[in-house]
């Protein structure tokens, strides 16, 4: 019994996406909710004002920042980071203890900073790391993107820089070469982890 017991924890898999500004774990994210609804992705709370086709409860909870303050009070949160020196975003812990309950996995699209404390509450997830194909493509895509302006940018760049050095703490590394490539990657990486017994 304690046998099956252990086998079924070892089946429930948190994976956490992360990786440097701008490499693209939105997209991705957003690539396995709308193709693979069979995956449970975590919705994170956020204080910053929802972009133009978000949905509430879809792609996050919008809270203000009194609400932000309770769910941190209450403990409702498996960790939280300010991202950008801006906005503060959180991941309920809730859902995810019910689904690890049921013996299912999670993907959590979170920052290097959440991942780190993902690490430190849960030693068992598994930390994957979005690689950009080349720095020079990180910055392309930053600049690219043309949502900042100048300062957040360069500001976002030297995250950025400190973040890719971050890579080697993690357990697996994914390219993103191209969206749908690198989402079926990190689906795999759910599906197996999900299924086989062994960790990292
Ligand atoms: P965006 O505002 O572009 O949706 O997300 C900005 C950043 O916040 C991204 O790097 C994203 O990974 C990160 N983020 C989203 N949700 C969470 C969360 O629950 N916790 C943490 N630590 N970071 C998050």
């Amino acid at each position: 019994e304690r046998e099956a017991t252990n086998r079924s924890r070892k089946r429930s898999r948190l994976i956490v996406l992360a990786g440097p500004t701008a490499v693209g774990k939105g997209t991705v994210a957003n690539y396995i909710r709308e193709h693979h609804p069979e995956v449970q992705l975590s919705v994170s709370a956020t204080t910053r004002q929802p972009r133009p086709g978000e949905v509430e409860g879809v792609n996050y909870y919008f809270v203000d920042d009194t609400e932000f303050d309770r769910m941190i009070v209450e403990g409702e949160l498996l960790e939280y980071a300010t991202v950008h020196n801006a906005y503060r975003y959180g991941t309920p812990r809730a859902p995810i203890e019910a689904a690890l309950r049921r013996g299912e996995s999670v993907l959590l699209e979170i920052d290097l900073q959440g991942a780190r404390q993902v690490r430190q509450a849960m030693p068992d997830a598994t930390l994957v790391f979005l690689l950009p194909p080349s720095w020079d493509e990180l910055v392309r895509r930053l600049v690219g993107r043309g949502t900042e302006g100048e300062e957040e940018r360069e500001r976002r760049l030297a995250t950025a820089k400190i973040e890719l050095a971050a890579q080697n703490e993690f357990d697996v590394k994914v390219v993103n070469n191209t969206v749908a490539e690198a989402a079926e990657e990190v689906v795999d990486l759910i599906k197996t982890r999900g299924n086989s017994g062994s960790s990292r």
